[in-house]
């Protein structure tokens, strides 16, 4: 039986207690698809040492194989906080203006690469199926290639891909999207990031796309870009909403707001999330209609991210200085108007905040897919459901076409957004509620798996008709 062997920057290791909301659908879906095949998952331990050792370290919990490597200190300067989270992640995210572009954490990230591909290919078998996720990890499958690896090897990228004008701005782009193209199958979140992709392979590599079936033929050889839009674990994400641990955080919520309605935000501390541009849009609707800072509240949830990064570093102090402001404006001896919360919750936490929340308020200005608004769909009570504000940049947007849709740079969109959701009928919002719920519902995180693994699984293998594949059914 061919095993399937998962790549990624972390290992979730399956905890003991926690169930799967503790650790996040993908963790779940993964672990599940791990633990069927036989195979492991690989990948960095969080661990910074001196020397690190280049034999993984196995281990084996809830019937889930892991092997993790640790990594240097320069590693993990040049490769994670370097090149990936502050090169790649801004540009993937249109931010050019952010994306900070030096020679030498580009070779770390190569470095880094080359490591993870030396010390995987030895444990892989003929037989082994690999699936590789994200912008940690663009060259590996080239790298693997370079050892003589013929496997199916997928990769999946959980952010955007960027325009090809953005993309070009990006040194050494034509390298870096040839090392992508070995790749037997590459998974998007949406049609626009496979589009741009498509669109590169078009423009600046001449290659021969069938835009019907995403088949990109490039110097005799194929591989297919298509969409699969990663959904939540609906099921388990459920089941939190029947502990105490959410029906008290959402008592909570609901008493210390009393008779105001609550807006929702939940969202790492991340410059694409649109958080300053969030809070001028709730300030414009403070403006805007006089008296609803008595009304309504934000609810904020903010934890920070990658706090090693200096424009994650910035935008927290955006943030705060934002937050303040509209609070030194607008508050009142007996009430706040924006609570900004800067640490995590629980998803069981998160679900009683939903709930309790009339207005779940999801404004990135560029998010490959965005779960937060799919929990807050999936959180709803079916009778009296609130009303899902979505930017139309997040990927989820193409799935939850019923939330009201926002331009999140528009201070003016989000405050009529609001003003919209706040008048909503009761039965506009069930039918607008009924069509996204089917599609939360439906399109979940194990589905997303189960669908890139079926056409990986459909993909030719190198070694029987040359590099890289075709999916013979298609
Ligand atoms: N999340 C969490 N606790 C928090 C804040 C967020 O567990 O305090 C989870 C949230 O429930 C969601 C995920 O983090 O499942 C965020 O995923 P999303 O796709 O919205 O954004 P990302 O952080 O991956 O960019």
């Amino acid at each position: 039986m061919s095993r399937l062997i998962v790549i990624s920057n972390r290992v979730a290791v399956p905890t003991a207690a926690g169930g799967k909301g503790a650790q996040g659908g993908l963790a779940g879906a993964l672990h599940s698809l791990v633990r069927e095949q036989d195979g492991f998952w690989f990948g960095w331990s969080g661990e910074t040492v001196e020397n690190p050792a280049t034999e993984p370290r196995f281990q084996t919990a809830g019937g889930v194989t892991t092997a993790t490597i640790d990594l240097a200190p320069q590693d993990v300067e040049e490769y994670y906080n370097g090149y990936a989270n502050a090169t790649l992640w801004p540009l993937f995210h249109y931010r050019v203006d952010l994306t900070d572009y030096r020679r030498e954490t580009a070779k770390g990230y190569e470095r880094v690469n080359e490591t993870f591909a030396a010390c995987v290919a030895p444990l892989i078998g003929p037989d082994d199926t690999l699936w590789v996720h994200d912008y940690h990890f663009l060259p590996l499958g080239a790298r693997l290639r370079a050892r003589g690896l013929s496997n199916r090897i997928g990769f999946f990228l959980h952010i955007p891909w960027p325009p090809t004008d953005l993309l070009l701005s990006l040194p050494y782009h034509e390298r870096l999207v040839r090392t992508v193209l070995q790749y037997d199958l590459i998974g998007f979140q949406s049609e626009e990031w496979r589009d741009n992709f498509l669109d590169y392979c078009r423009r600046e590599l001449s290659a021969a796309i069938n835009g019907g079936t995403g088949q990109i033929t490039l110097d005799g050889h194929s591989t297919i870009a298509r969409c699969y839009p990663i959904g939540i674990d609906y099921d388990d994400f459920a089941a939190q909403g029947q502990t105490g641990e959410a029906r008290q955080a959402q008592q909570r919520m609901l008493s210390s707001t009393r008779r105001r309605t609550a807006i929702i935000g939940v969202d790492r501390l991340d410059y694409s999330k649109g958080l300053p541009e969030r809070l001028d849009g709730v300030a414009r609707f403070f403006e805007t209609y006089p008296g609803s800072s008595r009304e309504v509240v934000l609810v904020q949830i903010a934890p920070p991210s990658r706090e090693d990064v200096k424009t994650y570093q910035q935008i927290r102090e955006t943030l705060e200085g934002r937050a303040g402001r509209i609070n030194g404006e607008f508050s009142e001896i007996d009430l706040v108007p924006v609570r900004y919360v800067n640490k995590g919750h629980s998803a069981a936490e998160l679900f009683g905040f939903y709930r309790a929340a009339k207005i779940g308020l999801v404004t990135p200005l560029r998010d490959g897919m965005n779960l937060v608004a799919k929990e807050y769909v999936a959180a709803q009570d079916r009778d009296d459901p609130g009303v899902l504000i979505l930017s139309r940049f997040a990927g989820a947007a193409q799935q939850l076409t019923d939330a009201v849709l926002v331009n999140p740079h528009s201070p003016d969109a989000i405050s009529h957004a609001i003003h919209t959701a706040l008048k909503m009928s009761l039965d506009e919002r069930r039918r607008r509620w009924e069509r996204m719920h089917d599609s939360v519902r439906t399109q979940t995180v194990q589905q997303w798996a189960a669908d890139f693994c079926r056409d990986l699984a459909a993909t030719t293998p190198m070694r029987t008709e040359g590099r890289g594949g075709l999916l013979r059914h298609r």
